[in-house]
């Protein structure tokens, strides 16, 4: 079976290749071809000792006969994806076999070889499999580190922006309220202007902080139970002001028992001020804006309800897309970043719930969230 080798690519990094055969000539066979060729090769003579040394230190592939006593190769195949999912697997077998090679394919394994092979058919295989491995923990590595670049690229630049931002805006409030400093009444608008430019500014980037926060999952807490109707009655608290000024009626109805969710305070008050300061934003002088929980079989139900300017039906599904606003003549002027759905979304879903909306535009517009009940619900 042994012949004149077939030239090979030289593995690169972890380049161990773990073979378990009954059969002791099969076991110095591979590890004299590929050895040739670079692997390190470690040899076992039964899955119970491969798969012990496997879960030690699991190797980037594992060559494995299918037909040997006490563990077969498809346990051993088995155990090794619960040890590492990663490791590629080759499967040896005889012709009579085929069938079984199917099955481990099915198991998880990457490939088959069947005996008798040529030392060129078991270093191509080898190599293909190694290719396959070193590409995987490539693109993992790649993933890993573009998550890492996507944390630290938020949290620098959100940082960068906002430490000037804040100078600014310190700078523009003296200027305003400096009663040494007297300004002509067209100075005062430009610098209430800005002063609302530079707030807007710093709602984008907390939006941006936030949601960056909630896709990394570092926001949310699955573990805690909040009551919902204390968290809603703060939140209306402070965006009454808000309400007020914009001439939006706001009316809490509440479940006739407290109902408490799945989450944490926190991450809660995000999706009620984002829903409920939406449902003022996009409201009108004399509108109505409702805030209304229930609770539906076992799912606490949150509605934010307001007879504002309502949303094309086009527009709808893209709402909870990053940086999606809506352009209407009369949206234009409304500030916002358009992060604020994508990160109640975000939440909810992280909370295990759901959330929709319903609108209909000029008439107004309905947020539906569905959260899991809390311990206390009664
Ligand atoms: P923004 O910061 O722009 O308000 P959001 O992600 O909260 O960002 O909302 C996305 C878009 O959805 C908004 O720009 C607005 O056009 C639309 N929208 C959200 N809530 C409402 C609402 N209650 N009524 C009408 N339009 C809304």
């Amino acid at each position: 079976m042994i012949g004149p080798l077939a030239s090979g690519m030289c593995p690169s990094g972890d380049s161990r290749v773990i073979v378990i055969d009954d059969d002791e000539i099969m076991l110095l066979s591979c590890k004299e071809i590929l050895g040739r060729i670079g692997y390190t090769v470690e040899t076992f003579a039964s899955g119970e000792e491969g798969l012990k040394h496997i879960a030690r230190s699991p190797a980037a592939l594992l060559v494995v006969d299918l037909k040997m006593p006490q563990i077969d190769g498809l346990e051993v195949i088995r155990r090794v994806r619960e040890i590492d999912p990663a490791m590629v697997i080759i499967v040896i077998t005889g012709y009579s076999t085929i069938s079984t090679a199917v099955q481990a394919m099915k198991a998880g394994a990457y490939d088959f070889l069947p005996k008798p092979f040529t030392p060129e058919e078991l270093v191509l295989i080898v190599n293909r499999g190694y290719e396959r491995w070193r590409l995987a923990m490539q693109s993992a590595r790649l993933r890993d580190e573009k998550e890492h670049l996507q944390r630290v690229f938020v949290t620098f630049v959100s940082h960068q922006l906002k430490t000037p931002l804040v100078a600014v805006k310190q700078y523009l409030d003296v200027l305003m309220h400096d009663s040494q400093i007297e300004l002509p009444q067209r100075a005062r608008q430009w610098i209430s202007r800005s002063q609302y430019r530079v707030a807007e500014l710093t709602g984008i980037i907390d939006d941006w902080l936030d949601l960056s926060r909630a896709e990394h999952g570092g926001l949310c807490d699955r573990k805690v139970s909040t009551d919902l109707q204390e968290v809603i009655e703060g939140v209306v608290k402070s965006l009454g002001p808000l309400a007020k000024e914009a001439g939006v009626r706001l009316t809490l109805e509440f479940a006739p028992t407290p109902l408490s969710v799945i989450g944490d305070r926190g991450s809660l008050e995000m999706v009620l001020s984002n829903l409920i300061s939406n449902g003022i934003k996009y409201n009108r002088s004399g509108g109505s804006l409702i805030v209304r929980t229930s609770l539906d079989d076992s799912t606490v139900v949150l509605e934010v309800a307001d007879t504002g300017l309502g949303i094309p039906e086009a527009c709808q599904e893209r709402l909870f897309e990053e940086f999606y606003r809506v352009k209407t003549d009369a949206t234009a002027e409304i500030p916002g970043s358009g992060l604020g759905l994508t990160l109640c979304q975000t939440i909810v879903e992280e909370l295990e719930g759901k959330i929709s909306v319903h609108s209909e535009e000029g008439v107004g517009t309905t947020f539906t969230v569905r959260l899991l009940p809390g311990t206390r619900v009664q």
